[in-house]
Order: structure tokens, then C-alpha cells, then sequence
């Protein structure tokens, strides 16, 4: 089962400008092919599906506490896009709800998404760029430990090459920062499945890292999380489960060459995390609704009584 925690798995910034178009492009990141939808349900459907769980406990482990890493993932773009649409933090909903007959929104109709506002209101859905659908055929899972751990060392190397070439895309802070981080952790998640498959099958696969050949140094946004040790760790998102996969990932096993050295190390929980940003009521576009001031009175209402 899961628990859910109220943060984002990383901190982001503010948008310094409402920006649709950017956060298309970063909608690659959450449905395209190589996105966090297919990340996690591969892992997720693999984790649900593998065979003699108790006999394989390190590899199990591993492919079901990187699942709800990559849940965190799919929340992180998602806010990320939905930041992107929205523009810079405000505390100041619009109130009232403006007069809709003078096309408030023209400039919607021009934007590359147009169904992402016309339709979602700004929010982010299990889409790529281009607003083709994610879809179930982007999911392996064989029931063959090899091919699908082969199969995820893939997509890793995929996801990152798909997150370098969004970043080069961005000029705004809150996407590049959603690239920097995803940088790191997929290149941990492509090292741990390079690191299981090293167990079974002798072969060193981690060798072929990084796929594609750039550096993490290189990448201003990355430098925190390197500094900070973010890809020495696998988080096991349980209090007290998954501890076993310390196996693979640690057992004396290093950071990549290219990377600041140390050892591996399995965190218990979750990472740290930032907050989740407000993101302004706008009544004209009846998000969340028209007259806003009575469903915020009866929610403080609502609010009150629980406490
Ligand atoms: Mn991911
Ligand atoms: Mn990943």
C-alpha cells in the first residue's frame, strides 16, 4: 500500500513569467515515452507482478521503493507544468470574476497546448508534448527479472536523455530546476538497475554510464544535489520496509567516476522535500469557481471544525 506526504520531493522556484509553451515542453517529462507515467507504472505493474518476492527480496525491493520514487516524480512535473501555466506565486486570487465577454483569454488560443487550458484549466495530464495521450504500451513487464530490470536500465538512460534535451529548451528557472533534479535521480535509478544486473549476471553494466555521455557537473542545477549527496541515495519511501535492497545498492559499491566519490547508501523514508506552491485562483476561467469568497468561507468553516 502507500502513504502520501503533503511536500514535493524537491524544492522549486517560482516561475518568473506565466510560460504554456514551456510547460508543453515539459509535459515530455510526465507522458512521453520515456516519462514519469511509464517509469512508474513499469516499476509499479513489475513490482505488483514479481514472482518469489520473498526468495528475490534485494530485487523486489528495489523496483518497488524506486515505484513510489517515481510517483513523486509524476506529483514533481505535474506541479511543475502546472507552475509554468500559472506564472509567478500570488497570494492574491482574482476575485470577483471579471467580465468574460471581453475574451480575457485571446491569447489561449494560441498556445501549442490550447486543450491544456481550454480543457485542464492549466493543469498538467498524462500527455507528451505534443498532447498525444500517454498510453499502457509504453509498459513492460515480462515477468522475466532480467529483461524487465534490462528493460528499466533502458528507459532510465532514455528519461535522461529526454530531460537533457527539455532543459535545453528552458530558459525559465521552474523547469530547468524539475530537469536538474530528475537528472540525478534517474542517474541513480539507471545505476541501481545497472548495479542488480551486475548481481545476477556478472555483467558490469554500470560501465556504460552515463548514457547519454554528459556530466552532472556540467549542469548548474544539478550541482546542489551532487553537493548535497542526493546520488549516493536510494530512499526506501517506508518506514520500515525495503531495507533489503541495501544489497544492491551499497555493499561497498561507489558513485560513478564522473560524479563526487563515496559510497552508496539506502536512506530510510523519504527525502526531505519542498513545498507545494499555491497556484492563484483565477474565477474567469471558473477555476475553482466563479465567486470564489463563499467556497472559501464554507472551507475555513469546514477547516475549523476538524481542528
Ligand atoms: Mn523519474
Ligand atoms: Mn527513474
Amino acid at each position: 500500500m502507500f502513504l502520501r506526504i503533503d511536500k514535493l520531493q524537491a524544492e522549486l522556484p517560482a516561475p518568473k513569467r506565466r510560460d504554456p509553451n514551456a510547460a508543453a515542453a515539459l509535459q515530455e517529462l510526465l507522458g512521453g515515452k520515456y516519462g514519469e507515467m511509464s517509469t512508474l507504472n513499469n516499476y509499479m505493474f513489475q513490482s505488483f507482478n514479481f514472482r518469489s518476492k520473498e526468495k528475490l527480496r534485494p530485487f523486489y525491493n528495489l523496483v518497488a521503493s524506486i515505484t513510489a520514487e517515481e510517483l513523486g516524480h509524476v506529483e514533481l512535473v505535474s506541479n511543475g507544468v502546472a507552475m509554468l501555466n500559472n506564472g509567478p506565486d500570488s497570494d492574491l486570487d482574482e476575485t470577483g470574476g471579471g467580465d468574460i465577454t471581453g475574451a480575457p483569454f485571446e491569447e489561449m488560443k494560441d498556445i501549442r497546448l490550447a486543450a491544456s487550458f481550454l480543457s485542464g484549466g492549466g493543469g498538467a495530464m498524462p500527455m507528451n508534448s505534443n498532447g498525444n495521450p500517454w498510453n499502457m504500451d509504453f509498459v513492460t513487464t515480462t515477468g522475466n527479472v532480467v529483461l524487465d530490470l534490462l528493460h528499466n536500465f533502458h528507459l532510465e538512460c532514455g528519461a535522461r536523455l529526454h530531460k537533457l534535451r527539455v532543459y535545453e529548451t528552458l530558459s525559465d528557472p521552474t523547469g530547468r530546476e524539475v530537469c536538474g533534479y530528475l537528472l540525478v535521480r534517474g542517474s541513480v535509478h539507471a545505476h541501481a538497475y545497472a548495479l542488480a544486473l551486475k548481481q545476477i549476471t556478472g555483467v558490469a553494466i554500470e560501465q556504460m554510464l552515463p548514457t547519454p555521455n554528459i556530466n552532472l557537473g556540467q549542469i548548474p542545477e544539478c550541482a546542489k544535489y551532487l553537493e548535497e549527496g542526493s546520488h549516493r541515495r536510494l530512499y526506501t519511501f517506508s518506514p520500515n520496509d525495503y531495507k533489503e535492497m541495501a544489497g544492491i545498492w551499497g555493499n561497498g559499491e561507489m558513485a560513478l567516476p564522473g560524479d563526487p566519490a563515496g559510497e552508496l547508501t539506502v536512506v530510510d523514508g523519504a527525502p526531505e522535500g519542498g513545498k507545494i506552491h499555491q497556484l492563484t485562483g483565477v474565477p474567469s476561467a471558473f477555476t475553482p469557481d466563479y465567486a470564489p469568497e463563499e467556497m472559501f468561507e464554507i472551507a475555513e468553516q469546514l477547516y475549523k471544525k476538524s481542528r
